[in-house]
């Protein structure tokens, strides 16, 4: 669902209606009854009658149901800053967008520091995170991304330098070459969509361009286990001992036994200890 000057653009299929919104979906008058990526259901005189449940969303732009938070480094010039990849994974799994990992410029790497890098990657596996390396420079690995792209709603997050411009402009101008193809009313969204640091792909799916989602602040978690959540790897490890373990001091915890046995990767529980230790010193213990 795309939404334009008081209409809603709905594709479905290979069609795209342009529909209104039922009276009784506006009542709150508010902003988000009916956004940008809604799945909706529309009458057959083009009302929009029923919004789904959303997986997810975000303002500025308003999005809801992104499907991705492309989280990307470079392989060199910077390096990867693994602090910083761990809080960008956990900032989308507290959002509830699932995280893919881009490393880009790998035309900078030798083939030993790629095995390195590969291995160094590999706790994402664990995660069911997809990682792709790739080098916009070079063409390495861009069709696979564009397939993946496809059809999706994607935001783009990461430091600055590793490239992000570069791969946003080379799918936008994809787009670009395309226009003539497009019809008057899917121009129309183009152009709107523009403004709003939403960018159409080609075949359908959106990229989301804006610097939000490259904020390394910390989420509001309200507590220890709203952070013991947050990392997928620490479910379905058996009990602890203690059913409010913090995975930290405890005797008999399975976490920290999955630690030993190499099934946990221990950078990623280094890094929750950290965070735990940060959220508890600047902000739980704030109100006790
Ligand atoms: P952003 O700050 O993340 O948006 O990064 P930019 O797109 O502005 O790129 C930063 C710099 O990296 C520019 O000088 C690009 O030319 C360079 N760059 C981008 N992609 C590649 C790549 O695949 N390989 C190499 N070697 N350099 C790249
Ligand atoms: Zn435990």
């Amino acid at each position: 669902m795309n939404k334009i000057q008081g209409f809603y653009y709905v594709k479905s299929d290979n069609n795209v209606y342009e529909c209104k919104l039922r009276g009784i979906l506006k009542r709150k008058e508010s902003k988000d009854n009916c956004v940008v990526g809604d799945i909706v259901e529309i009458s057959e005189d083009n009302y929009i009658i029923n919004v789904e449940k959303r997986k997810n969303i975000v303002d500025r732009p308003l999005v809801a149901n992104i499907d991705y938070l492309v989280i990307q480094f470079a392989g060199k010039d910077p390096d990867i800053d693994y602090e910083r990849l761990n809080i960008l994974l956990l900032r989308s799994f507290f959002y509830k967008i699932h995280p893919i990992i881009i490393v880009n410029k790998i035309d900078l790497l030798t083939p030993n520091e790629i095995d390195e890098l590969k291995n160094r990657l590999s706790f994402l596996e664990k995660l069911n995170i997809k990682y792709f390396l790739i080098s916009q420079k070079e063409n390495i690995g861009i069709e696979e991304l564009k397939a993946f792209l496809k059809d999706k709603i994607t935001a783009f997050g990461g430091p600055s330098g590793v490239g992000k411009s570069s791969i946003i402009n080379l799918l936008q101008n994809e787009k670009k070459l395309e226009t003539g193809e497009t019809s008057k009313r899917l121009k129309r969204g183009k152009h709107t969509t523009k403004d709003t640091n939403l960018l159409e792909l080609i075949g359908g799916g959106y990229i989301i361009d804006t610097p939000g989602f490259s904020s390394i602040e910390l989420p509001d978690i309200k507590d220890a286990q709203e952070l013991i959540s947050l990392f997928p790897e620490f479910s379905n490890r058996g009990d602890c001992k203690f059913n409010n373990c913090l995975h930290l001091n405890e005797p008999s915890c399975a976490i920290k036994e999955s630690v030993e046995k190499g099934e946990i990767d221990r950078d990623r529980y280094d890094f929750y200890k950290r965070i735990y230790e940060k959220l508890k010193n600047e902000r739980w213990n704030r109100y006790e």
